[in-house]
């Protein structure tokens, strides 16, 4: 059983000092539980903040435990007869080939018989589709006709926030790292425009948004923070509301630099709201028949990155933050 442990906390961006991969035995079931073979690890952004010691939403990591990571794979042994040998699920587990499992919390039987990968299960149909379902559309609430500005745009939840938005009937402006990126926006995820952000500074980007939104964005959907958020907050239309997803400008950053033009909010008269997809476990179900059923029709592209080995896992996971990962980043555990 190789384990990808964390054995120091980062300073900043993680370095490969800071994790080992070791073997084990491969686990017995304990009592009441089982053992899962992972096949598919999600990477994300996520993980980043779970290895620093800081109060948050979960315990950090403990140094020396594997990296948490949602996985999906097959029931290897079992004493639950719920999770019989055989079966696919999806948890909350470790980058790791085999994971210790009890049944409760986030742990399900997953269907993959009408699904490409099982993997969708950690892209479309897994957290980070739900993540832009519901951030959009319960947080974001859009109206036809609204402008809707999507930072982290080509990314997993960028992508499929812009294509929800277009389907229901908002112009979508997306912002995004690189020329390839910007075109990728249009071309093949149907936003109305795009904006790269590279090599900008706060005043330039914001003019840019401002050709893009005249108006001013109604809806802000935040995945990046720091002068990317900057430049949005100078081109909010009256009561906007500001999705806060995430803010990975910052993950990495030593010292939080934070928004400086929180000033608009009041302005404005804006609302900026944090979501969490852990709050909306219970409605996985409702969010994925509707992101499957938009994808049977062609109305939703969901793209994965597709990394291979867990003795990557170290130069898979630093894509988040070079940028290199076109669609959500899932490690194939082989
Ligand atoms: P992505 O597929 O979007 O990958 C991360 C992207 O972020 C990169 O491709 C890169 O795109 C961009 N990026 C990296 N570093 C920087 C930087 N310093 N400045 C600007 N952009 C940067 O990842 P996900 O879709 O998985 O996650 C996107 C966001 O959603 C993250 O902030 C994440 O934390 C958040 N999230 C929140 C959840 C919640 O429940 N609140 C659940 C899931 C995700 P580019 O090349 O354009 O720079």
């Amino acid at each position: 059983n190789r384990r990808f442990l964390l054995c120091r906390r980062p300073q900043g961006a993680p370095v490969p000092d800071d994790f080992r991969l070791v073997e084990e035995p491969v686990p017995a079931a304990p009592a009441g539980g089982f053992v899962i073979r992972n096949h598919f690890a999600s990477l994300d952004p996520a993980q980043r903040g779970w290895m620093d010691d800081v109060p948050s939403y979960m315990p950090p990591i403990p140094l020396g435990d594997p990296v948490r990571a949602t996985t999906v794979g097959v029931v290897h042994n079992s004493d639950n007869p719920d999770f019989a040998p055989g079966q696919w699920v999806l948890g909350l587990n470790a980058l790791e080939d085999y994971s210790v499992a009890m049944p409760g919390g986030f742990t399900s039987v997953i269907d993959v018989a009408h699904v490409d990968s099982p993997s969708r299960f950690l892209s479309a149909m897994g957290a980070v589709g739900l993540t832009a379902y519901f951030g959009l559309l319960e947080v974001g609430k859009p109206q036809p006709g609204e402008t809707l500005l999507v930072s982290g745009a080509a990314g997993a939840v960028g992508s499929m926030v812009g294509q929800i938005g277009k389907i229901k009937g908002c112009r979508v402006v997306g912002i995004a790292g690189g020329a390839d990126k910007c075109r990728r926006l249009i071309e093949h995820y149907g936003f109305d425009a795009a904006i790269d952000y590279h090599g900008r500074s706060v005043t330039e980007l914001a003019a840019s948004i401002a050709q893009e939104a005249p108006q001013g964005a109604d809806i802000v959907f935040e995945n990046v923070g720091g002068d990317v958020l900057d430049a949005e907050l100078m081109n909010l239309a009256m009561r906007a509301r500001i999705v806060l997803c995430g803010l990975i400008s910052e993950y990495n950053a030593p010292e939080k630099h934070g928004a400086r033009n929180l000033w608009q909010v009041l302005v404005k008269r804006a609302t900026m709201t944090g979501m969490l997809i852990a709050d909306y476990v219970p409605r996985f179900a409702e969010g994925g028949a509707e992101i499957a059923r938009w994808m049977a029709e062609g109305r939703l592209r969901v793209d994965e990155d597709v990394q291979v080995g867990l003795e990557n896992a170290y130069d898979a996971f630093m894509r988040l933050f070079s940028g290199a990962n076109t669609g959500k980043l899932v490690l194939k555990i082989v």
